[in-house]
């Protein structure tokens, strides 16, 4: 049985609808042990013949049996496998990886020696044989076309496959070159097939056991010069040895191709390294804009959650009593409880209006947080901030920001405040704090419950509710605990609600008295109690700064009150008739889960701090289109990061085909290669993550750079990684692909890859 057979074999080129006969009626038997040539002029098919032996080519008509098996049914990973284990190709224009060393290039036909020191020791035997040991590392641009050829003889020789096809190798080559490599072919052709295909037969006459003459597509002549060279049966050679490979064998052939891939051309490297990272910040910068992606669907917490907090709310009446209030916690064993926690759910914002940057913060009484400048708050009036680390540089080390700070805030706040330290964090995702003692967060929370359910009117203008604002000062002279300041556009007397009537009327501790005047013809109070502004001027000199914060901020009346005079009105009991909650503190969220039955059993409502808002069918609604909405925004841009990687690298790999083509020559397969180009991928995508991360903790671990963007949480991060590790992914696969697409042939003859 012959090594390979052509059974009339036919093949047609159909171009542009011009149909060109390649070879027509073909019957040949090839052995081992013969040293064929070919001849026959231009166009007659020669190298038509040779692709179709060597399976880089399909043919239409008859049928190529190799050692009698039929290749009709042929699928591209068959021909993959038979030329990885059959055949080595030397072609005219001597196709070595150009950015591949000779080493490297001769290793590449090695792959199947698993041990790396074992396969250098065989390479470089090979090369010493070929005649290249001083060019070991030179790269294959850089070599002639002498030593390129023996370079692809050493590849041939290399992976030691029964069949060598060479077409026209000597074409480019000077005489003296071109009989050093006829007869280094000759010295490794015994026991294997040799085909050549030459215009020059005298130049392998000497050697020939065959000369087959073509003309127009078909065989013309097939004489037989010499006997065969005898071959030994049980000789196989390394390529026939060489099993289909296993998954971890072409994992680890496509580790290696990859990696020398990789670093033998080092500014695609670079480029496709730089592209990813470009994408990667692109898409982090897109992410940190578009707000964080799970927010549309999570369920909007009631309540800012603590470990252990509950709240608790009387059913149909406005707050609990100072007694309740203890009675309650000792009987429930809390640790602690705040009358009137509103402000642990409030946020507040603060603007620098010097530097026009502001931030959202939280209200907090913590004693354990230690400041990085100035001290911790000790006073109720006194507080803290917790603020990113961008602020520093804004607020320095001077205490002239503090006062600074505290006049902004006490605008917005309504209590004398001091910033005496502030604390700075760099995780930007976390609040801001403004953190009082807990005494003054005490005071300031009935402060702002006291401004929700208190309204005082003008008389001028009855209708205008909050015209009169609430202010606590910390130090009233002794006796006074209060003062009604109002200034000039304020003109004859304002109504009080009857709730405060018995605090103001005691006089003594007021510097007005409170006059009463049952009868008022706006008829939409209740029976207000009214007062007297006619007398009213400032008795108590409070500070000029607090003065002018005020005069600036609220418009009309200002009722300043000492924080004694705050306690007694929150404590009494017609105050606070509208809805307060009232904090209780356990050890963690299980205790006081525990308590909730016991509350509820009382006639209290108790609901955990973690509790979240229950979303009526159209919320879900919206809810559900807003995430699609985000979601769509997100995939949006990462597609367009697809499309930019894309554009850019498109050529850059393409560039490569030639490269790819040559392995598939070879016989390497196309799982092989996709895995080397996914390597490739990945060894760029590494450094690419990595000068990310250190752009982004640069910006994150400066300062003055901390605050330009919002820093994601770690999952976004990971997401925005994994979306570009995919699409990356998506990429290189796809290359491979449209690389296969075109044949071996083809490619090499320089066709481009669409
Ligand atoms: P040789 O190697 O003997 O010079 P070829 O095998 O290259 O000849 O070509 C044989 C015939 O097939 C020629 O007529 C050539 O024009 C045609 N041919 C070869 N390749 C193609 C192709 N890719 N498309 C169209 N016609 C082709
Ligand atoms: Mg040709």
């Amino acid at each position: 049985m012959a090594l390979i057979s052509l059974k009339n074999i036919g093949k047609i080129y159909v171009s542009e609808g011009v149909v060109a006969v390649g070879i027509r009626g073909v019957n040949l038997d090839f052995d081992r042990g013969e040293f064929v040539a070919i001849t026959g002029k231009s166009g007659s098919g020669k190298s038509t013949l040779l692709n179709v032996i060597s399976g880089m080519d399909s043919y239409e008509e008859g049928e190529l049996f190799i050692e009698g098996e039929p290749t009709s049914h042929y699928a591209q990973a068959d021909w993959e496998e038979y030329r990885k284990r059959y055949i080595s190709f030397i072609f005219q224009d001597y196709n070595i990886v150009e950015s591949f060393t000779v080493l490297q290039n001769v290793e590449l036909a090695l792959m199947h020696i698993d041990n790396p020191k074992e396969r250098r020791q065989r390479a470089l035997a090979l090369i010493r044989r070929v005649g290249l040991e001083s060019h070991i590392h030179h790269k294959g641009s850089h070599l002639s076309g002498g030593q390129k050829q023996r370079t692809v003889i050493a590849r041939a020789l290399a992976k030691d496959s029964p069949v060598l096809l060479a077409d026209e190798p000597t074409g480019n080559l000077d005489s003296q070159t071109s009989k050093e490599i006829i007869a280094l072919l000759r010295e490794i052709s015994r026991e294997k097939l040799v085909i050549i295909v030459t215009h020059n037969f005298e130049q392998v006459a000497e050697y020939a056991t065959r000369h087959v003459r073509v003309y127009d597509g078909s065989v013309e002549a097939d004489e037989r010069l010499a006997p065969p060279s005898p071959v030994q049966k049980s000789a196989l050679t390394a390529s026939e040895r060489a099993g289909k490979d296993g998954f971890f064998a072409t994992l680890r052939k496509g580790f290696t191709l990859g990696r020398v891939r990789f670093t033998a051309k080092p500014k695609l490297a670079f480029f496709l390294c730089l592209l990813m990272c470009i994408s990667t910040i692109a898409a982090t910068l897109v992410t940190a804009l578009s707000g964080e992606m799970t927010e549309p669907i999570s369920n909007t917490p009631i309540f800012s959650h603590r470990d252990g907090r509950l709240i608790v709310t009387p059913t149909g009446r406005g707050s609990l009593s100072a007694e309740e209030l203890a009675r309650l916690k000792e009987t429930t064993g809390a640790v602690d409880s705040i009358r009137y926690d509103g402000l642990l759910d409030a946020t507040n914002y603060l603007w620098f209006e010097d530097t026009r940057t502001g931030c959202p913060f939280i209200f907090d009484y913590d004693e354990g947080t230690k400041p990085d400048v100035g001290r911790a708050p000790q006073a109720p009036n006194e507080v803290m901030l917790s603020l990113p680390i961008g602020y520093r540089d804004l607020l320095g080390k001077e205490s002239i920001r503090y006062r600074h700070l505290s006049d902004i805030l006490n605008t917005y706040i309504g209590m004398d405040l001091e910033v005496v330290g502030v604390s700075y964090f760099y995780d930007n995702t976390k609040d801001s704090r403004m953190i009082f003692t807990r005494e003054g967060f005490d005071l300031y929370s009935r402060l702002q419950m006291c401004r929700d359910h208190m309204n005082f009117y003008l008389q001028d203008d009855v209708m205008r509710q909050d015209d009169v604002s609430l202010y606590v000062v910390t130090d009233f002279p002794e006796n006074s605990i209060g003062v009604f300041y109002a200034n000039t556009y304020c003109t004859d007397r304002a109504a009080v609600p009857d709730t405060l009537r018995g605090l103001f009327s005691g006089g003594r501790d007021f510097y007005y008295e409170i006059v009463e005047t049952p009868d008022t013809d706006q008829g939409t109070l209740e029976d207000p109690t009214l007062l007297d502004l006619s007398q009213c001027q400032y008795v108590y000199d409070i500070s000029e700064t607090l003065l002018e914060t005020i005069q600036k901020f609220y418009y009309s009346c200002t009722l300043l009150v000492s924080p004694d005079l705050l306690m007694k009105i929150t404590d009494s009991p017609t105050i606070g008739d509208g809805y307060t909650q009232t904090s209780f503190f356990y050890d963690n969220d299980q205790t006081a889960e525990k308590q909730i039955d016991l509350f509820r059993k009382a006639g209290y409502q108790a609901v955990m701090s973690d509790a979240v808002m229950k979303r009526d069918s159209s919320e879900v609604l919206l809810a559900g289109i807003a995430f699609l909405m985000t979601g769509f925004f997100w995939v949006a841009s990462m597609l367009f990061i697809a499309f930019f990687l894309n554009l850019c690298s498109n050529k850059a790999m393409l560039a490569s085909a030639g490269d790819i083509a040559i392995m598939r020559s070879m016989g390497i397969s196309q799982r092989v290669i996709r895995v080397s180009v996914f390597v490739q991928t990945l060894l760029a995508l590494l450094p690419a993550y990595l000068t990310a991360a250190a752009v982004f903790l640069a910006i994150y671990l400066i300062p003055s750079t901390n605050l330009i963007f919002r820093f994601l949480h770690f999952g976004e991060y990971f997401l925005i990684a994994l979306g570009v590790f995919l699409i990356s992914l998506r990429m290189a696969g796809h290359y491979v692909k449209r690389m296969f697409r075109v044949s071996v042939k083809k490619t090499l003859k320089g066709e481009t890859v669409q």
